[in-house]
């Protein structure tokens, strides 16, 4: 069995929203943690990860590929290195997307979300996830039905929490009136929000932008995707590296490694290494300037990968100068993923 060492956890900034409290870098398992990885890569990556005060994994019905697979191999890990410190980690899952065939296996009717969410449980061998999450607005069934089933998840003890993910400021607005309604407190959103993905910036139909909403509501903000899939970095520079995401046929797609695109990757790098950071660590302490980000949910693939970014909690804050140089260049270059699947809606 591994034995975390927990005198770290305090080393990794805590941010508190609402009851809830995560690192400020979390480890997300949507990516890397399928078939295709050896499960012994799989297990040094998020050990490593726990090591260094990451107690928060993030999960969903349909990670690896194949969907379940991520779960699964938290599961072993669950079972085994980390059988004794369940109580110190947050583990949260989603369901919304494809999971299974048919009409049931995706979506948020109350069907679905109950046998997603008794599904991971078995795969992830634990009686309880800490946040169970909505993981996409879904307009053909009640806001009601689907806050209803995440109720549901928490009075029956299998959630310790209930989230949404990449639902827009006017849907979160809408669901934390229905929440109201029936006695559920939704405790976090999470949405994508990088350098080149502000969505959660601009304001929606009553003037209020997705960070106001949950701010005012006292709801954690959980960032997805804070280096683009990899594109804020170095990586596609000079081609696509063929162990990368893009080369892979995962979900960062070629077409949006445009000219436009990297011109703003090149000139954000230039000025990262300007300031004496990388790309990658100036990106994650770009999302983190916001203290209505409670967390930043990476996607690491190695163990340098993983190291890079948590060094950007030892850089110093980001100066105004830099923030106002950075501003030209952090535009949206539309690569947000979940803005026909979700957000938009
Ligand atoms: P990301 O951190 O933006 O991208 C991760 C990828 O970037 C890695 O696989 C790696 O790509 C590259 N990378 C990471 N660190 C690097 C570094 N220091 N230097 C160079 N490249 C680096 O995050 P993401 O994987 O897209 O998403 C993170 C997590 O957010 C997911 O695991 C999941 O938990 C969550 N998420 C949620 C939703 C939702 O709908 N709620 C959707 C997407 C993601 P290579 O593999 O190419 O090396």
């Amino acid at each position: 069995m591994h034995a975390p060492d927990l005198d770290r956890h305090p080393a990794l900034p805590h941010r508190r929203v609402g009851g809830l409290t995560l690192p400020a870098i979390s480890l997300g398992l949507w990516q890397n943690f399928g078939h295709a990885t050896a499960f012994e890569d799989q297990r040094r990556l998020v050990l490593h990860a726990v090591d260094r005060g990451i107690f928060h994994l993030d999960l969903a019905n349909n990670y690896g590929p194949p969907p379940g697979a991520a779960e699964e191999s938290v599961g072993r890990l669950l079972a085994g290195d980390l059988r004794a410190h369940r109580d110190e980690l947050v583990v949260t899952t989603k369901a919304g997307y494809r999971g299974w065939p048919g009409p049931y296996g995706e979506f948020g009717s109350r069907k679905s979300l109950r046998a997603s969410l008794d599904a991971s449980l078995g795969r992830l061998r634990t009686d309880h996830v800490d946040v169970y999450y909505s993981h996409r607005f879904d307009p053909s069934t009640p806001l009601e039905e689907t806050l209803g089933a995440l109720a549901d998840a928490v009075r029956t003890g299998k959630a310790r929490a209930a989230g949404i993910s990449s639902y827009s400021a006017a849907r979160t607005a809408q669901a934390l009136a229905v929440a109201e309604q029936i006695g559920l407190r939704l405790a976090v959103h999470q949405p994508s929000y990088s350098l080149l993905n502000r969505w959660i910036e601009r304001p929606g139909p009553d003037g209020r932008t997705l960070l106001e909403v949950c701010d005012q509501a006292g709801m954690a903000v959980v960032a997805f995707s804070p280096l683009g899939q990899g594109m804020l970095s170095r990586r596609y520079l000079d081609g696509v590296p063929g162990d990368s995401r893009v080369a892979r046929g995962g979900p960062l797609r070629p077409e949006w490694l445009t000219p436009e695109a990297l011109t703003h990757v090149r000139a954000l790098d230039e000025l990262a290494r300007a300031h004496g950071r990388t790309l990658p660590r100036l990106a994650l302490a770009w999302v983190l300037r916001d203290p209505r980000v409670t967390s930043v949910l990476v996607g690491a693939r190695t163990l340098d990968q993983l190291d890079e970014n948590l060094a950007a909690l030892d850089d110093p804050p980001l100066t105004p100068e830099e923030l106002a140089a950075v501003e030209a260049h952090a535009v949206d270059v539309g690569i947000n993923l979940w803005g026909s699947r979700s957000s938009d809606l």
